[in-house]
């Protein structure tokens, strides 16, 4: 397409809104599965039932299911580093350091947080339902879902001499401090496991991540309320790819739009260049055609400020707009490299003939 062009910046934009969309799509469909898998899920009380409707299951495995109970560690629990009297089975210990980074673009400074220290433990743990019935609890760290509580949380500032202060300032960063946070899952907590459950060949019941690719759940808060986050998050996702595919659909019509108007900018030229023609034409064979030619021929040999600047032997002809110079003949117009006024090298928007009366 002649004149079809797209600025880098453009196809920037274009390929970036569109990856972008394609990425939020897939999280929304993620997203939304999940969500329907939840709802689908049967929920089961643990109690002495429970293993009779398994023994009663083809494989003795419900592939995906909904349980909830009271957390109980199998052996000893894990104790709190900082308040004594917690107990817990799965226990998350991080240390973050927190700096300021001068950023020079926005001339302000940003909080950069970065992990220090990380550590995770665990022991073997147990929901427990109304009538001592346990259900164990296989791989709890490959779960997603909030099922930790924080248990401590410290911020450790750094005191600074006024001479580190002045060093910051030179260097474009300060460190603020270090944060220290301790994350429980608390014996005794009411939990909702959202996986694999299945009777062991020691006829025991067990939770596991599921094996059809599912998401496996632990959640301290009920299934409700995990389903209405991973529906509020679907709808987020939603919106997301709604938002950058019509980014993507507004840089095409920009794009379109300075197609269709280069389009009707030849179209007027076009025109204009016949209508030209056509009067040139009409001139010539006019009656007065040769006594206005030798008219034309005396201004060019005997007043060379009305001769084209560019040929020097026709005559202007052409007034060139927006800047409203005469100063050329249709051909050099024409022949003109770019579109600019050769004599104030504004950019040439319309040329509409001139005539001579
Ligand atoms: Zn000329
Ligand atoms: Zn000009």
């Amino acid at each position: 397409m002649d004149g079809f062009s797209v600025t880098i910046t453009e196809a920037v934009c274009l390929g970036a809104s569109l990856a972008f969309s394609g990425i939020c799509y897939y999280l929304y469909r993620k997203s939304r599965t999940t969500a329907d898998k939840l709802d689908d899920a049967p929920h089961f009380t643990i109690d002495g039932k429970l293993k009779d409707i398994l023994k009663a299951t083809p494989g003795a495995c419900l592939q995906y299911a909904v349980i909830e109970g009271a957390v109980q560690p199998v052996g000893e629990p894990l104790r709190s580093h900082f308040q004594k009297e917690i107990f817990g089975v799965l226990q998350k210990f991080m240390l973050r350091e927190h700096r300021l980074v001068w950023n020079s673009l926005s001339g302000s400074w940003i909080d950069r947080e970065q992990v220090m220290h990380q550590s995770v433990n665990s022991v073997p743990f147990v929901l427990v339902g109304s009538d001592e019935t346990a259900v164990r609890v296989l791989c709890p760290l490959q779960a997603s879902g909030v099922h930790m509580e924080i248990t401590h949380e410290k911020f450790h500032q750094v005191n600074y001499s006024l001479g580190d202060i002045v060093g910051q300032y030179f260097s474009g960063e300060k460190l603020k401090g270090q944060l220290e946070t301790e994350e429980m899952l608390k014996v005794g907590a009411t939990l909702t496991g959202v996986g694999e459950l299945i009777l062991d060949t020691d006829d025991t019941l067990n939770l596991r991540p599921p094996s059809n690719s599912a998401q496996y759940f632990l959640s301290i808060t009920d299934s409700d309320a995990l389903r209405h986050d991973l529906e509020d998050m679907a709808v987020w996702w939603k919106a997301l790819t709604v938002a950058s595919a019509l980014a993507g659909a507004a840089v095409l019509l920009w794009v379109g739009r300075r197609y269709y108007n280069h389009l009707k900018v030849q179209r007027e030229w076009e025109q204009l260049r016949r209508e030209h023609e056509r009067r040139r034409a009409e001139a010539r064979r006019a009656p007065s055609a040769a006594a206005d030619s030798e008219a034309l021929q005396d201004v060019g040999e005997n007043n060379i400020e009305n001769a084209c600047v560019i040929c020097l032997c026709q005559p202007r002809d052409c007034i060139l707009l927006d800047c409203g110079h005469v100063c050329c003949c249709h051909s050099c117009y024409q022949a003109l490299p770019r579109r600019l006024c050769p004599i104030c090298r504004q950019n040439i928007s319309r040329v509409v003939p001139l005539f001579h009366v």
